[in-house]
């Protein structure tokens, strides 16, 4: 274990360098067991600070660092980001021309730089192994560390060339992070990195400060734009099923005056480059994308997701809700769900010709589903999913836990709905879909319906009580519930199961959820988003346009020169001293040398022109 004055003197280094007062779940522990020469292995959830877990010992130890990171996009802001905090940092990569990489090898071989990142494919080139010999490295990180595993989704082979590090260094600790790992792809790394007794953490996937919603999908640009209306300083990601919605999503949202593009991978790298590069620099709002977007951003101020369309799967899911509020302010994850985008997305599926890979679409698609229709608090279904147990009840964080849904004894319409299977299968001799079981029910005059007879059935029209999208919705959650099976090797067709038809026979109580009704006008009880910290949102606006102004002039994205959190706090806390000033969170020394006094400036001048506001803010609360 680190010695107390270690550990003040990380507390000391982290302040000073980084601006904050306090490591996060599991970065002390993780960097303590880095400083005493242990392999690390760390889990921790996007937004975690698992950068900080190797920058801080690579300060506090002497000699160089060495990250390697698939992220080459990432690289110089995250050099950018270390510089301007005082730390020297550099990177290898592809992009950069041979007189500048000349330039870096010579500072490399005179021990100038404490952080080095370079891409795996850089392992590989000859020569660069013999040169990290000589540039007394104290230790290797790999970040993003589930690429290495081909279990992961973005395998890349020259990951494989890391267990040869490993043989040549075999006395550095190596550090792995990620924030994606299932079970194997945890063995994988492992093994892979062939870390010794590794020391590993493994961070709760709860994400407190993401507001996980799920809206009927009806009339979905009024939803998503009254959304958006609805936060006027905050930036969002919406995702989108396909590259042309996400076209004609950013072209509605301009014309209704919203500062939006579209990203997919259709587009020009450069087109796509520029897009991405406008958002990360709060140039436009929003970010229409699809999956394809989301790798390379670290962007820490996007403070919503939006799903226009269903994902495909609850870890896409989970990953790209992620991307909400990595900075610890409240976000919100809304996702506007549809029955006709899980039709339409077993129609895909159909479609695939692999037998293996259609079954294991549909049961991601049926767990997506769940977690979509489901009364239960999003937190445990999505943590349930990554085998983490929820135990602490009501989150107040999802729509779930806020309104819970109510529900009703839904034995009848549960008897009616599980009789009309029985009766299709009895009669026909074979099974049908959940929307022509909803047909005969509502007394249906379709082609099918006449052809096959079902029109004479003692169930055929015995369901007008309820409208379709309730029966469907009855249908799914009977299936969800285990009385319903849906044959997703034979088009989705549905057949009762044991329970099921043990329910039908006894007669069993069934308990329904309420068909809610969709409501396209409600916006967040929250409101006009404060952004979790309470200021003065005149001030926090134009010290927003002032870090702008400096990130340009610097050529770096705004997050660089302070971050959402660090420009609230001087909203609500008028610091108008250095020594005030070092007391926000995010200040640093060095940030403090280079921006303090232009802060200052701007606070004292809005000061001066609202006398009332700092006095205010400064009554005491009781
Ligand atoms: P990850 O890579 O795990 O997603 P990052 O390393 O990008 O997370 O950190 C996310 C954000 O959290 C960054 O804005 C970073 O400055 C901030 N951060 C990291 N550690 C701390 C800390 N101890 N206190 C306050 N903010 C922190
Ligand atoms: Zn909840």
């Amino acid at each position: 274990m680190p010695s107390p004055t270690q550990n003040a003197k990380a507390h000391d280094t982290l302040k000073h360098y980084f601006g904050h007062d306090s490591f996060r779940p599991f970065q002390w522990e993780i960097i303590s067991e880095s400083l005493n020469g242990s392999d690390v292995f760390a889990l921790l959830p996007t937004g975690g600070g698992k950068s900080l877990c190797y920058q801080l010992p690579a300060i506090l130890n002497d000699g160089l660092t060495v990250v390697i990171s698939p992220l080459i996009a990432l690289m110089k802001d995250q050099v950018d980001g270390l510089e301007a905090n005082g730390i020297h940092a550099t990177y290898l990569n592809s992009s950069l021309n041979k007189t500048e990489a000349k330039k870096r090898y010579a500072k490399l071989f005179a021990g100038e730089y404490t952080i080095l990142y370079v891409a795996p494919e850089r392992l590989m080139l000859s020569g660069f192994l013999d040169d990290l010999k000589q540039w007394n490295v104290t230790r290797f990180a790999v970040d993003e560390a589930h690429c290495i595993s081909e279990w992961g989704h973005d395998f890349r082979p020259e990951y494989r060339q890391l267990s040869n590090l490993r043989r040549l260094f075999p006395e550095k600790p190596f550090m792995a992070l990620t924030a994606t790992a299932t079970d194997r792809v945890r063995k994988d790394i492992l093994s892979q990195l062939r870390l010794k007794e590794p020391k590993t953490f493994v961070a709760s996937f709860n994400r407190p400060n993401l507001d996980y919603r799920i809206e009927t999908k009806q009339a979905v640009f009024q939803q998503i734009l009254r959304y958006i209306q609805s936060k006027p300083y905050e930036s969002g990601i919406i995702y989108c099923y396909s590259r042309k919605a996400t076209e004609n999503l950013a072209d509605k949202l301009r014309q209704s005056g919203i500062e939006a593009l579209p990203y997919h991978a259709g587009m020009t790298p450069i087109k796509r480059a520029e897009n991405q590069e406008a958002f990360i620099r709060d140039e436009i709002k929003v970010i229409c994308a699809t999956i394809a977007f989301g790798m390379g951003i670290d962007k820490p101020n996007v403070h919503y997701v939006i799903h226009q369309d269903l994902p495909k799967n609850i870890e896409g899911y989970y990953q790209e809700t992620g991307r909400a509020g990595r900075d610890g302010l409240p976000s919100d994850c809304i996702l506007y769900f549809s029955p006709g985008d899980v039709a339409k997305q077993l129609q895909f599926i159909a479609d695939k010709n692999n037998p293996k890979e259609r079954d294991v679409a549909t049961t991601q698609l049926r767990q997506m589903v769940h977690y979509s229709e489901s009364s239960e608090c999003r937190r445990k279904v999505l943590m349930g999913y990554f085998s983490e147990d929820w135990t602490e009840g009501n989150c107040g964080n999802c729509d779930n836990c806020r309104n819970p849904k109510s529900t009703f004894d839904g034995t009848l319409p549960a008897q009616k709905f599980m009789s009309c299977i029985f009766r299709v299968q009895q009669a026909s001799g074979f099974s049908v879909g959940i929307n022509h079981i909803v047909d005969v029910l509502l007394g249906s005059k379709n082609e099918k319906v006449l052809k096959w007879r079902h029109d004479r059935l003692s169930t055929y029209d015995i369901g007008q009580e309820y409208r379709r999208q309730e029966w469907q919705a009855f249908g799914r959650e009977l299936i969800r519930n285990g009385y319903i099976d849906q044959n997703t090797e034979n088009h989705s067709v549905l057949e009762l199961t044991r329970k099921g038809k043990s329910a039908l026979r006894e007669r069993s109580p069934i308990v329904l959820t309420q068909p809610s009704v969709a409501n396209v006008t409600k916006i967040h009880p929250r409101g006009p988003s404060t952004g979790g910290i309470e200021c003065n949102e005149e001030l926090f606006t134009s010290l927003r346009a002032l870090r702008k102004e400096l990130a340009s002039e610097q050529g770096v994205p705004p997050y660089i020169v302070f971050s959402d959190v660090t420009l609230r706090e001087m909203a609500r806390d008028f610091p108008i001293g250095e020594s005030q000033l070092s007391e926000i969170s995010g200040v640093g020394l060095a940030k403090l040398e280079k921006y303090g006094e232009a802060f200052i400036e701007a606070i004292q001048a809005f000061l001066d022109a609202n006398p009332e506001a700092g006095i205010e803010d400064l009554k005491p609360s009781y």
